[in-house]
């Protein structure tokens, strides 16, 4: 008989976990998952980029997607409600129209045969994706909450749990963290990093009968997720369908602003609302099903994302801002590229860290190239929207919104707006000067 339990223990049921136990199954490697809460629940991160549907195919979940019902999201579009300046090499500062979309098709994406991608209830995505990962052949227990893990055996840690009043332990070969922004080993282990640049704080809730044409003039759009620009420093609204009637809208911005204001968390939604008057009209006119959550300090990285018996996936091992919908495929893609160093780990018999490089790697470097092209975003707003909207650059700031950042170290249209944003940095007299956002220069400097 096996001196393990099992050959992988997966904290967590969210997609990263759930995504992970899929590919261990798959690979007939015994995995048991623990999660905490009871499936269906509410969860924040709705809306997809087209990177995920590589997870789906891989895993033999896509037709289930396709079949499930959920809006199909074939773009995406930002919205100001003035104008603003755009790019021309003699920065002249132009005035552009500041509402720009892109749609997915416009690029072709290899390994992706989908001109769109998903926006979900995260509630019924998840449990899911996880009910698929126990009909693969992963055990799953909800409503069991890790406690904690004990590495003082090399190679046969032991998860800690408790059922009623019985405390239990499992013995495993390798433990995923996917625990998600509980980062349970990030805390055990203390390798969690703040984000001292990006401190947002979200505020968000679904409506019902929100009308979605209501800031687009472009009927195609009607189905994307829009990001609606308020005139407060680093602060947005998202506009995601969730089902043919329900759109769940959240509230972006800094910190400090919701601190400022000393408002209650309603008064201040409301307040940051209405300085978008025609999205504030739509959404008094429909009906708000749910009280309003908030998430805060959710930017993080890890010093670690691997280590001797142990692989951090999903925000578990790292957190950025969410503008793009990011969240959701860098989990799925952790899975991916986590999962191939687990097989070839479980075949040598060998779980040490040095097993797990070519993941640690490939998800730093896409990690960092998301986290440059936000900083970006957050320091000049501006250059975002003029990039999108010149034919010279538009296909490869089209190839990150639809996640392919994994394949280049520092991608070339990267680059070069960070080169832009430190020209008009340094500059006090450049045309662009003004539009600088408040996020440092530093921000370009990933943390991990
Ligand atoms: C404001 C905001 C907006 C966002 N918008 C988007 C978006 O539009 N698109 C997008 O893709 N992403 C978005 N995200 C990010 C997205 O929510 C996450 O990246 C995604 O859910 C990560 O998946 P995960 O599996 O790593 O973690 P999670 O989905 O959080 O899953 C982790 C699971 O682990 C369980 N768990 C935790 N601790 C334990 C324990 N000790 N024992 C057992 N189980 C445990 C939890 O109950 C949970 O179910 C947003 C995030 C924020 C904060």
């Amino acid at each position: 008989m096996s001196q393990f339990d099992f050959d992988i223990g997966i904290i967590g049921g969210g997609p990263a976990g759930a995504a992970t136990a899929a590919y261990m199954a798959r690979a007939g490697l015994s995995c048991v998952v623990f999660e905490r809460e009871l499936f269906p629940r509410p969860h924040v991160g709705e809306s997809f980029v087209p990177s995920s549907t590589r997870v789906f195919k891989d895993i033999g979940f896509l037709e289930k997607m396709d079949q499930a019902g959920f809006p199909r999201k074939y773009g995406a579009a930002w919205t100001t409600s003035g104008k603003g300046p755009v790019y021309t090499d003699s920065f002249e500062g132009l005035e552009a129209d500041c509402h720009v979309g892109i749609r997915f098709e416009e690029r072709e994406q290899p390994g992706v045969d989908r001109n769109y991608t998903f926006h979900v209830d995260r509630g019924k995505f998840d449990l899911m994706l996880l009910q698929y990962a126990h009909e693969l052949g992963a055990t799953v227990y909800e409503g069991v909450r890790v406690q904690s893990v004990d590495f003082s055996q090399p190679g046969q840690p032991h998860m800690h749990f408790t059922i009623g009043n019985k405390h239990i332990s499992t013995s495993v070969r390798l433990v995923v963290d996917a625990s998600g922004r509980r980062t349970l080993l990030g805390n055990q282990l203390k390798l969690r990093i703040q984000d001292s640049i990006f401190d947002q704080y979200a505020i968000h809730t679904w409506f019902d009968g929100f009308d979605r044409s209501l800031l687009t003039n472009d009927p195609s759009q009607v189905g994307y997720n829009f990001v609606h620009f308020l005139p407060l420093t680093n602060s947005w609204v998202w506009q995601i369908p969730i089902t043919e009637t329900i759109t769940s809208i959240g509230v972006v911005t800094q910190k400090k602003h919701f601190a400022k204001s000393k408002q209650e968390r309603e008064e201040f939604f409301w307040s940051c609302v209405e300085s978008r008057p025609e999205l504030a009209a739509g959404l008094r006119c429909s009906e708000q099903l749910r009280s309003l959550t908030d998430e805060g300090d959710y930017s993080y990285a890890m010093k670690q994302i691997c280590g001797d018996d142990f692989v951090l996936v999903g925000d578990a091992g790292r957190f950025v801002d969410p503008i793009f919908s990011t969240g959701v495929s860098i989990a799925l893609n952790s899975a991916r590229f986590a999962s191939r160093d687990i097989i070839q780990a479980a075949a040598a018999g060998n779980f040490r860290k040095e097993n797990f490089h070519t993941f640690e790697m490939t998800l730093r470097r896409g990690t960092k190239n998301w986290y440059e092209f936000i900083s970006v975003y957050y320091r000049l707003n501006a250059l975002f929207t003029a990039f999108v909207q010149d034919e010279r650059y538009r296909l490869d700031i089209i190839k990150l919104l639809q996640g392919d950042v994994y394949d280049e170290d520092e991608p070339k249209v990267l680059k070069m707006m960070k080169d832009i944003v430190t020209q008009v940095e340094q500059n006090e007299n450049h045309i662009w000067h003004r539009y600088l956002g408040e996020l440092t220069a530093n921000a370009f400097k990933p943390i991990f």
